[in-house]
C-alpha cells in the first residue's frame, strides 16, 4: 500500500514547528510524501535536507486541496476526532492500494468531510495531527521498525546509551 499525506492549512509562524513534525512523522512512518496547501520555503528546505542526509524518496510539495481531493485515485481518509473510530474501518482501509490521509491545522472546511471517503478518529478526544498521523500510519502500514532509507549519508547504530552515528562510506 502507498500512503500520501495532505496537510490542510498551515499558518506561517504559528504552525511551522508542528507542520515540520507532521512531515517528518509522515516520512519516518512510511508515507511516500506530503502535500501542503501553502508553500513555506524554510520548512520545505528543512524537510528536504532531512531526506538528503537521512535518505529515502520522500517528497514535499504544494497542491490545491480541492483539486487533489477530487482527482486522487485512491481512498481518501480524513483524520478527525468526530469521525468513525479507526478499528471499525480498518478492513476497508487495508483493501486500498493507495491512501491519501488528510490532517488539519486550523478549522477544517465542511467540504473536506464530504470530499473524503472516510472520516476517521484516533480516539474521540482532541489531541494533535502528529499523534493522529503516527497512530494511523503505524496501525495501517506498521513499518516504522522495518523501514530502510536508501542513499542515506548518515545512519544511526542503535545503542543502549549515548549516540552512535555512521557516516556512510566510512567504516
Ligand atoms: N480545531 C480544528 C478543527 O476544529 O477542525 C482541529 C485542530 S487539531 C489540533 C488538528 C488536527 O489534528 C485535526 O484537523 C485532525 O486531523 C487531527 N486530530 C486531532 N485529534 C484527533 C483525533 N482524536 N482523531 C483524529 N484526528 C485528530
Amino acid at each position: 500500500m502507498e500512503i500520501y499525506v495532505l496537510r490542510l492549512g498551515h499558518r506561517i509562524g504559528r504552525d511551522q514547528r508542528i507542520s515540520t513534525h507532521v512531515a517528518l512523522t509522515a516520512r519516518a512512518f512510511g508515507a511516500k510524501g506530503i502535500y501542503f496547501t501553502r508553500s513555506d520555503k524554510n520548512l520545505f528546505e528543512s524537510v528536504r535536507k532531512v531526506v538528503e542526509i537521512w535518505g529515502g524518496e520522500f517528497f514535499i510539495e504544494t497542491t490545491e486541496w480541492r483539486r487533489l481531493l477530487r482527482s486522487f485515485d485512491g481512498l481518501k481518509v480524513h483524520l478527525t476526532m468526530y469521525g468513525i473510530p479507526l478499528p471499525e474501518k480498518m478492513e476497508e482501509i487495508k483493501k486500498a492500494q493507495k491512501v491519501l490521509v488528510v490532517v488539519g491545522a486550523e478549522k477544517v472546511p465542511k467540504e473536506v468531510y464530504e470530499l473524503c471517503d472516510l472520516n476517521i478518529s484516533i480516539g474521540t478526544q482532541p489531541h494533535s495531527e502528529v499523534s493522529a498521523l503516527a497512530v494511523f500510519l503505524e496501525k495501517v502500514l506498521g513499518v516504522v521498525f522495518n523501514l530502510s532509507f536508501e542513499n542515506a549519508k548518515l545512519k544511526i547504530i542503535p545503542c543502549a546509551r549515548g549516540k552512535k552515528v555512521l557516516k556512510v562510506g566510512d567504516q
